[in-house]
């Protein structure tokens, strides 16, 4: 095999995020069949490794793959963990929980879309008070990291109060896994959700579940609303047969055993401060230019940050946008229909020294297309 050199792009994109060459290298193996017993075995390891990372007790948590984007996720939760006329609670400040609302909508499941802004965190009191009067609720769904704004929601405190009024506690945490420590007893998960591309960085293709074995063994008997994305029917035949059901990613999993044996070598605690650091100058440059961001310090998530246009008439984000990516950075528009904004996220195998060469050249953008500095706003 040769091995070139591959130009290295700092993705500052909400995910797919920069990976390591040794990363990059490991798609590149011998073709193998998945239903061959040498694959089988590799996806067993995998599997306890997902739920390792968020400190799950094997006795009580498993992880089921899923070919697809992270999207899937939710789709599988939402549509296999609803028992028969039972509702969903979404606690809802931003787009990746809206589409969660919509995996209701198109599986026509009751549900109520609980909305708060999307620069708060939501009300307390509000969801309890909803549960309260909504007995019939069985699941509680939120959004760790909102990536749309980078807002950081108190997953711990929803939990408590989902299994308080006797629902489960679904999460997504596609933009927090493997990045900013979970750990599924303490902060009341009974599902998470990851894909291999985001904190892992690895490749699209890999999606995955964590949760609790009890409840999907229970939900044999729940409503089969989908043949693909269904949880239990997945659960049942990896622990049956030790393969997925329908063809695998074959060699995002390839890359995506060697991203966890770099992730635990890097280990957990060293990575999240390697990704605050990254986020920490992501700030400092951002402030620096005199942006403004949607959300307020404190209640950020620490690896997405929302800067909002400047008033300036020569701010043209798709200019800017175009002169990084020709350099090797990528930075990417907002999520947020209310107010324009663009995101640098701190996800990804990079540093803060990428970071500083980036604010170089994004510098080096506003100054080309004369964009005042500090930038101004109108109020
Ligand atoms: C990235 C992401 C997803 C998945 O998006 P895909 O485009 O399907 O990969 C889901 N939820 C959150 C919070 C995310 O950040």
């Amino acid at each position: 095999m040769t091995k070139t050199n591959i130009k290295r792009n700092i993705l500052l994109n909400p995910g797919p995020s920069t990976t390591t060459d040794s990363v990059k290298f490991a798609q590149v193996v011998p073709d193998i069949c998945p239903r061959e017993k040498e694959f089988g075995s590799l996806m067993k390891g995998l599997r306890e490794d997902l739920v390792k990372i968020v400190h799950g007790d094997l006795e009580e948590y498993t992880s089921v793959l899923f070919c697809g984007s992270g999207t899937i996720n939710i789709d599988v939760c939402i549509n296999s963990l609803v028992p028969e006329g039972k509702k969903v609670l979404v606690v809802n400040n931003g787009a990746y929980s809206t589409r969660a609302v919509e995996v209701c909508q198109y599986y026509g499941l009751s549900h109520i879309d609980l909305k708060f802004p999307v620069d708060e965190i939501p009300d307390l009191s509000v969801v309890e008070e909803t549960l309260k009067q909504n007995p019939d609720i069985a699941l509680v769904h939120t959004t760790h990291n909102e990536t749309g704004t980078g807002i950081l929601n108190p997953i711990r405190e929803i939990g408590a109060l989902a299994h308080k009024y006797g629902a489960i506690f679904t999460v997504d945490t596609t933009s927090t896994y493997a990045m900013r420590p979970i750990n599924v007893h303490e902060d009341n998960i009974d599902f998470c959700m990851a894909s291999a591309q985001k904190g892992l960085m690895a490749f699209t293709g890999l999606s995955f579940v964590v949760g609790r074995t009890s409840i999907i063994e229970k939900s044999k008997e729940y409503p089969k609303r989908s043949y693909y994305c269904n949880l239990y029917m997945q659960y049942d035949f990896f622990e049956r047969t030790g393969e997925m059901h329908f063809t695998p990613p074959v060699q995002t999993i390839y890359a995506t055993l060697e991203a966890l044996k770099e992730y635990w070598a890097e280990g957990e605690e060293a990575k999240w401060a390697r990704h605050t650091r990254v986020f920490n100058a992501i700030n400092d440059g951002l402030d620096e230019l005199g942006f403004r961001q949607v959300i307020k310090p404190e209640w950020r998530a620490g690896l997405v940050s929302s800067a909002i246009y400047p008033d300036d008439p020569n701010w043209d984000f798709e200019k800017v946008h175009d002169y990084c990516y020709e350099r090797g950075f990528t930075i990417y528009p907002g999520k947020i229909s209310t107010t324009n904004t663009f995101r640098l996220c701190a996800l990804g195998a990079i540093d803060e020294q990428d970071i500083r060469d980036f604010f170089v050249v994004f510098k080096e953008a506003l100054k080309e297309f004369n964009i005042v500095t500090p930038v101004v706003y109108n109020k």
